[in-house]
């Protein structure tokens, strides 16, 4: 069983630095292994950041001699002893790791060094990062060199830059004791006033991009979304008894395809459709804890008028006394309508916490919106073969 992720870099004690999988590889077999010692490699490819993948996460390693059963090894191509990595590449390795935690019971991160009497992954890299980029606690947006993560002012900071009201400087700073000239004062009010809503438009333009809507043959529809390249997630009920179902998509490579229909599970009204034709847009699903009163957007088309989005909050996290009297749900008071089903609940990073599935309709009932929570659609994803 895995438990660990252990992560290195490709230099060597004498400063030799493999430069890419393929030389870590030669370098492995040479040495005698029977395929390189890396789960993972991390490596820049045509300046994009990839993952590769080495043995099969199941198999033994041979990259931390303590760890090589219990551990997944990843090695970040790059000597660390004597550059700086960047938040780029933090926030790509933690993503790896999260990736990683889906599928297996990982208990720890750690460095190479943690385990064995060894510098790697060089005094540089800061594992501690990579642990608080994978708990959440520090976002892409908010690394700034400068500023005091224990620090009073951090949260609001986070805040403000998540949402775009604020931002840092170019080179990594945010510069939190420099004075602010009245003509920035009426930059950040007009922000304000402009990107009151959850999510700025960057991040709802990349949001609306994964989100489509599904035709059925008999005229029905509903909402769904890219939960992977090609996979579509939308409600059961929507795609029930259809004969065929078509998508609609802003994207003119999208519109018209028609889909198939995957795997369905009715407790939960969920299907999980394929499509023939990939998307580069698709949505996270959140991992952590959702709470009462946070803010949460709802995009779909309500009525069959496609993208459209809502806001609102979540009213009840967990809530057993709803109609279906199941604790797998969560409430919004954001405006759902009929159409909207099998549509993503977002938080401010964009990141699906819900599918919404049903409204409870009745005259005396105002904002009385459910959807499926994010724990159970991992599940059904990951049952499905689908690690989100
Ligand atoms: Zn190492």
């Amino acid at each position: 069983m895995k438990q660990y992720i252990v992560l290195h870099h490709s230099a060597t004690p004498d400063g030799v630095v493999y430069k890419d999988f393929d030389a870590i590889k030669r370098e492995h077999l040479a040495r005698g292994y029977r395929d390189i010692g890396y789960h993972w490699v991390v490596e820049m490819v045509d300046g994009k950041l990839v993952a590769s993948p080495g043995r099969p996460e199941w198999d033994d390693g041979a990259h931390c001699i303590p760890r090589n059963k219990d551990s997944i090894g990843i090695c970040i191509v790059g000597n660390f002893q004597e550059t700086v990595p960047t938040d780029e590449l933090y926030m790509f390795v933690a993503d790896l790791c999260r990736q990683i935690m889906s599928r297996h019971p990982i208990q720890e991160i750690g460095g190479h060094r943690d385990y064995d009497a060894t510098a790697c992954p060089g005094k540089n890299f800061d594992v501690e990062k990579v642990k608080r980029l994978v708990k959440g606690e520090l976002y892409m947006s908010s690394i700034f060199k400068d500023v005091d993560p224990n620090g009073w002012a951090y949260p609001d900071i986070v805040r403000c830059v998540d949402v775009g009201i604020m931002s840092g400087y170019p080179d990594g700073t945010f510069k939190p004791k420099q004075q602010i000239t009245r003509e920035e004062m009426a930059s950040i009010a007009s922000r304000i006033t402009f990107q009151a809503c959850l999510i700025g438009r960057d991040l709802i333009k990349k949001t609306l991009a994964a989100v489509v809507t599904v035709y059925r043959n008999d005229g029905g529809l509903g909402t769904g979304f890219f939960i992977s390249p090609q996979h579509i997630i939308t409600n059961q009920h929507v795609v029930n008894g259809a004969k065929s179902l078509m998508i609609v998509s802003d994207d003119d490579k999208l519109h018209g395809k028609n889909l198939t229909i995957v795997a369905t599970d009715s407790k939960y009204d969920l299907a999980l459709l394929k499509c023939p034709v990939a998307n580069d847009n698709y949505l996270k699903v959140y991992q952590g804890e959702i709470y009462h009163g946070q803010h949460v957007a709802v995009i779909g088309s309500p009525q069959g008028y496609p993208y459209n989005v809502s806001q609102g909050v979540i009213t009840n996290p967990k809530r057993a006394d709803n109609p279906i009297d199941d604790p797998n749900l969560f409430s919004t008071d954001a405006a759902i309508s009929p159409g909207n089903s099998g549509g993503p609940v977002i938080n401010g990073r964009g990141e699906v916490v819900g599918v919404v599935r049903s409204k409870f309709v009745d005259v005396a009932v105002e904002g009385m919106g459910f959807a499926v929570r994010a724990e159970f659609l991992r599940e059904f994803c990951k049952k499905n073969g689908i690690n989100v």
